[in-house]
């Protein structure tokens, strides 16, 4: 079914629109949006470039084969920055819901914002540590010789004939040492900024105080590289770089501001629960009816669209119209509704005192409509994303806390 559901024991993954789905690292579910085939093109590009003016005396094939190789494991070591940041939540009871690479490198998604500012410390420095010590390694592995052609280039402006290993090992150095001091900047939702956070909050006790001034400085953050990209673009000349600049400067932007909208909503759906915006079953029906029956009746007659289906009261699955219409008409009138529909044991359920910011977290995760309200294996209604975009807003608007 396509909206009523998800699956809840096993987590097994899910597609995502523009994303494809890599799979489990440590459990967690990972997923590769397709904006990151961009920045993976320009990465083996850029490199590939770089590598042919140092090291002329290698193929074209070499280059390139060098510039992949080194795209790939970088895209492993930004895959290791993230679960650095999941591992750690995860050690203070925190889930990690999953990780998603895109352009501008991974975001983890962990369940909830942690209790204690020391947890949001530790979890937000995991990511920089995993890619320093990433860079501590391949410097190692680059070794001596990586050191005395860096000697040389700086000397007679070219990398030696240093062997290819190497070379991608250097690479890999400087990416990942790039990667952890830009993941420090601190501007919220930015490592760094979580990192300020967790400070304000250690030094003031307040949560929202501290996500506000760390958002502040997101934007600041923003600003100045939007302002430096179109320096760059403009006055530099490099037209490239500084809309690449200007770009990321874009992005945090975006970042910056969602984190702001997240937390007024977060704000104004704290101490609202399932049960304020439960709405009754649209439609019960016993697993045994008929597809045939079903459309016949509640769907054509009554225009219904969810079922739950029912036995004595207990909770068996429910149906959508997606699963009736994947069922071949002529199957219609031999299909009992348990056959196609989404059974129990597979359903996200919420129960009726759980916080409506679950709710929504869930709903956002799985990419829900609605989800049954559960108490035992008694159906007690609905919660709909109507119903919360109700309460959201009427908050938001008449709220006034
Ligand atoms: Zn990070």
């Amino acid at each position: 079914m396509n909206s009523g559901s998800g699956r809840s024991s096993s987590r097994p993954i899910r597609q995502r629109p523009g994303a494809f789905a890599l799979g489990h690292f440590f459990g967690i579910p990972v997923y590769v949006d397709l904006s990151w085939l961009v920045i993976f093109a320009l990465i083996t590009m850029t490199i590939s470039a770089q590598f042919a003016e140092d090291h002329p005396e290698w193929a074209s094939n070499e280059r390139w084969f060098a510039g992949l190789v080194t795209s790939a494991v970088f895209f492993l070591c930004v895959l290791l920055h993230e679960i650095g940041h999941s591992l750690v939540a995860r050690f203070f009871g925190i889930p990690v819901n999953s990780i998603t690479l895109f352009i501008f490198g991974g975001v983890a998604q962990i369940q909830r914002e942690p209790e204690k500012p020391l947890h949001e410390f530790l979890i937000a420095v995991a990511g920089p540590l995993t890619s320093l010590m990433l860079s501590v390694l391949f410097f190692a592995l680059a070794g001596a010789e990586a050191i005395e052609s860096l000697q040389a280039s700086a000397a007679e402006d070219a990398a030696g004939n240093l062997p290819m290993f190497n070379a991608i090992c250097l690479w890999l150095t400087t990416i990942n040492l790039m990667l952890a001091i830009f993941n420090l900047i601190p501007g919220f939702p930015l490592d760094g900024g979580r990192v300020l956070r967790s400070l304000i909050w250690a030094l003031s006790g307040k949560f929202e105080m501290a996500t506000r001034v760390a958002a502040g400085f997101g934007f600041f953050v923003a600003y100045f590289f939007i302002a430096l990209g179109i320096y760059i673009a403009f006055f530099e000349n490099m037209l490239v770089n500084g809309l690449w600049t200007a770009f990321i400067g874009w992005f945090l932007l975006m970042a910056a501001r969602s984190s702001v909208v997240q937390l007024a909503s977060r704000r104004a759906l704290a101490g609202h629960r399932v049960l304020d915006i439960l709405e009754p079953i649209p439609y019960r029906v016993s697993p045994a009816m008929s597809v045939q029956a079903l459309v016949d009746g509640p769907i054509l007659q009554h225009g219904h669209t969810l079922f739950v289906v029912e036995d004595d009261g207990v909770l068996k699955g429910i149906v959508s119209l997606s699963d009736v219409k994947t069922t071949p008409r002529e199957e219609w009138p031999v299909t009992p509704l348990q056959r196609i529909m989404t059974p129990a044991a597979e359903l996200v359920v919420v129960e009726p005192h759980e916080s409506l910011q679950t709710v929504k977290e869930t709903m956002e995760e799985r990419g829900l409509a609605q989800m049954p309200v559960v108490e035992g294996d008694r159906v007690l209604g609905l919660v709909t994303r109507d119903g919360l975009l109700r309460v959201l807003h009427n908050e938001m608007e008449f709220g006034g806390r």
